[in-house]
């Protein structure tokens, strides 16, 4: 089959006003960045949200993956053009890629085969500039801080938490120390807390005050200081109200896809824009959106923080597996994953029986599974897993959407449909008033199948110093993607671990507490093969290599 680059480059593509039109939207209601990209303007957002949902919302997540991917954002624009070629109407809510896994290890994240968003490129490189605004907005408040102190101090800043951004896998910016003596240090900009906070906000007021709570600092009598206490947030705001609207854009099919906010799933909340998600409810009948990793991650934050403070509820999950992923949770290393194993696929399929069983149970919500068929997956393979989930009374169904698009994956469109009509009630994990710890001991517990928390030195400082002004909040986990214990070694369904916490950082504006847990890092590094350099562009500006 052609690359994905190549496929995206053969397609012609819909002006972006004809697609906005298939939602009832007019050219005014939209600000087209070229012929294929359009941001919906602001009085459009508004006059939207001011009118009730109507959408069923789909919620795409997955087993622990592979470094690869498993296909949910390609299983995301499969099942919405399935569901149109269903004669659903229905539409896409994704996350913008970031420049770090684009140029590092895994690649774009616009699908893949005949089920992507386009044009590919762009979305994949730079967009609609969003990312570049929150990294400016983030890295002005970092000016400011500094400004402040140089100016002469009045707040006497003691310490300062505040750190700088930029959306780039840099391991030198990990720890820095300033001029002025700070040691502080970049995150990825999808890890930032105004990235979380563009992607919780309601509207551009909320946006504007939860900047303003962003807790930059201590003062020497150990008070906070706010954003807001330097009047940072007007400007921060101003930033970033461009980036704010949701940009539209299509799928190889035509179907529109909101694509907006961009938060990673370990490291951050992982799911795109709530004014994506409540746009997309007013606009379609079925709104399938991707929560980033394993349902360990993504869902459960899509759950404990989106759907926590928005009052969202999803009327069904769809769990993406591959037969590749539970043969590596069976032990097969990544360079035999091609080949047939039934005995490893037996031993992995228990990493896929564990998320269904947690979303059930913990949430209590609605799953059906999508196989997501590679080319070297065997009938008998196919099988054991389709037996093992029928055991569970859950639905699978294999879907082919890379290889055919929507025709694909219909089966998986009238099943999920199905589902989401009938009356569900999901819950969430944890009560609001439960402390920081009780919270971290019942998801390590209770998802991860953890015997339970330790904490770090440091983190227990933060434990004591944090217990007040995080009553209330929940928390945002930060660990690896691929196990449900915090080492990445340890696959399949561990027994015998704990969560073990190494720091805590406050994200007041953004609403949770942020638990650092193994070794995950907050800016990620390069591999020694870093996927920029297959990246190139010829004469006329056509890129090649981006997968
Ligand atoms: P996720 O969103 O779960 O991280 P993606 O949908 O981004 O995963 O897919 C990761 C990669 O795997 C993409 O490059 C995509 O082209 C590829 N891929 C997805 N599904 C298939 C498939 N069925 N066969 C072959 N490659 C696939
Ligand atoms: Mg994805």
């Amino acid at each position: 089959m052609l690359s994905d680059i190549a496929i995206a480059q053969a397609a012609t593509l819909t002006p972006i006003v004809n697609i906005a039109s298939k939602l009832g939207l007019v050219a005014d209601d939209v600000h087209a960045y070229g012929q294929h990209m359009a941001k919906l303007t602001q009085a459009t957002v508004n006059r939207l949200q001011a009118q009730p949902a109507k959408a069923k919302l789909i919620l795409v997540t997955a087993i622990n993956p592979t470094p690869a991917g498993e296909g949910k954002t390609t299983t995301t624009i499969g099942l919405t053009d399935a569901l149109n070629q269903a004669g659903y109407q229905a539409m896409a809510c994704l996350r913008e890629p970031s420049l770090g896994p684009v140029f590092g290890m895994k690649g774009g994240a616009t699908g893949g085969g005949y089920a992507q968003v386009v044009p590919m490129e762009n979305i994949n490189l730079h967009f609609t500039g969003d990312f570049h605004a929150i990294s400016a907005a983030n890295n002005l408040l970092a000016a400011l801080v500094d400004n402040h102190i140089y100016q002469g101090n009045a707040l006497q800043f003691d310490t300062v938490s505040w750190r700088r951004c930029i959306d780039m896998n840099d391991r030198a910016l990990r720890r820095l120390t300033l001029e002025n003596n700070t040691h502080t240090g970049f995150d990825i900009t999808v890890a930032s807390e105004v990235m979380a906070i563009f992607c919780l906000a309601t509207d551009l007021a909320d946006l504007t005050s939860r900047l303003g709570r962003i807790q930059v600092g201590l003062s020497t009598a150990g008070s906070p200081i706010l954003a807001s206490d330097l009047q940072a947030e007007g400007a921060m705001a101003a930033l970033l109200k461009d980036a704010f609207q949701p940009n539209l854009v299509q799928t190889l099919e035509g179907s529109p896809a909101l694509v907006h906010g961009g938060p990673f799933a370990n490291i951050a909340h992982g799911c795109n824009s709530l004014v994506a998600t409540q746009t997309a409810l007013r606009l379609a009948d079925y709104v399938v959106t991707e929560a980033g990793f394993g349902a360990d991650l993504g869902a459960e934050k899509f759950m404990d923080i989106k759907c926590r403070q928005s009052g969202l509820r999803p009327d069904v999950a769809v769990i993406v597996a591959t037969v590749r992923a539970l043969k590596y949770h069976g032990g097969v290393d990544v360079a035999d994953l091609n080949r047939e194993n039934l005995a490893a696929l037996q031993v992995g399929v228990a990493n896929l029986r564990k998320h269904v069983t947690n979303l059930r149970q913990h949430f209590n919500l609605p799953v059906v599974v999508a196989l997501n068929h590679f080319t070297a997956d065997t009938e008998a393979e196919i099988a054991l897993v389709q037996a093992a989930v029928q055991a569970l009374g859950a639905s699978l169904h294999v879907c082919h959407h890379w290889a055919q698009g929507g025709a694909g994956a219909i089966a998986l469109a009238h099943a999920v449909a199905d589902q989401a009509q009938q009356a569900s009630t999901p819950w969430l994990l944890y009560a609001d008033d439960l402390s920081l710890t009780e919270k971290l001991d019942t998801i390590a517990q209770k998802l991860y199948g953890a015997s339970g928390v330790t904490f770090s030195a440091l983190a227990q400082q933060q434990l004591a110093r944090l217990a007040e002004v995080s009553q209330g909040l929940p928390v945002c986990v930060a660990k690896t993607q691929y196990s449900f214990s915090c080492d990445p070694k340890l696959r399949n369904v561990p027994a015998d671990h704990a969560l073990h916490v190494r720091e805590l950082r406050l994200s007041r504006g953004a609403g949770f507490v942020v638990a650092i847990c193994g070794d995950v890092m907050t800016m990620p590094g390069l591999p020694k093969q870093p996927a920029s350099s297959r990246i190139s562009v010829d004469a006329d500006g056509r890129i090649q290599g981006l997968s």
